[in-house]
């Protein structure tokens, strides 16, 4: 989690900032932090007075999410998915928790609630992942562990 963490830090993202960290057998297969895909855009650089252009939800319509950045990549490497874990920074949204029980993703580990920055009383995401038998859970960073993480959403102001 220290390293999806210090991934998000490399997120060119205005609104956001997530790192996830895709494991299998405790070794690191792959890792994303949310943004446009390579090669495409830089939103902090492109956007940075008027803001990036927002979907429906208000999510950045460039970005592809830190889970789907690590996953993709680890498709794109012929890595074994199924199986693995995931560390996020962020609780997965409910396109990521899709594409996370597609691939077989047996666990997630999140340390932020995006459902808590939001004030929506529950994470559809997590909810999907959690009835369709995934198993996810919250960050505890073992005794006398400290994990100093900005809370992910709103981060930078425009
Ligand atoms: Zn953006
Ligand atoms: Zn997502």
């Amino acid at each position: 989690m220290d390293l999806a963490v210090n991934l998000a830090k490399r997120s060119h993202c205005i609104k956001a900032q997530v790192g996830a960290v895709l494991t299998r057998d405790t070794r690191i297969i792959s890792i994303g932090y949310n943004g446009p895909p390579a090669g495409t855009h830089n939103c902090d650089e492109e956007f940075s007075d008027v803001g990036c252009p927002r979907d429906s939800k208000g999510s950045c319509s460039l970005a592809l999410h830190a889970e789907q950045n690590a996953i993709l990549y680890a498709a794109k490497n012929g890595s074994e998915i199924e199986g693995s874990t995931i560390y996020v920074t962020l609780s997965p949204c409910i396109a990521c928790a899709r594409i996370i029980y597609s691939m077989k993703i047996a666990r997630v580990v999140f340390l932020h609630s995006y459902a808590e920055y939001k004030g929506i009383g529950s994470d559809e995401g997590v909810d999907f992942l959690r009835r369709f038998g995934v198993a996810v859970e919250r960050y505890a960073p073992g005794e006398g562990g400290l994990l100093v993480s900005e809370p992910p959403i709103a981060k930078k102001t425009v």
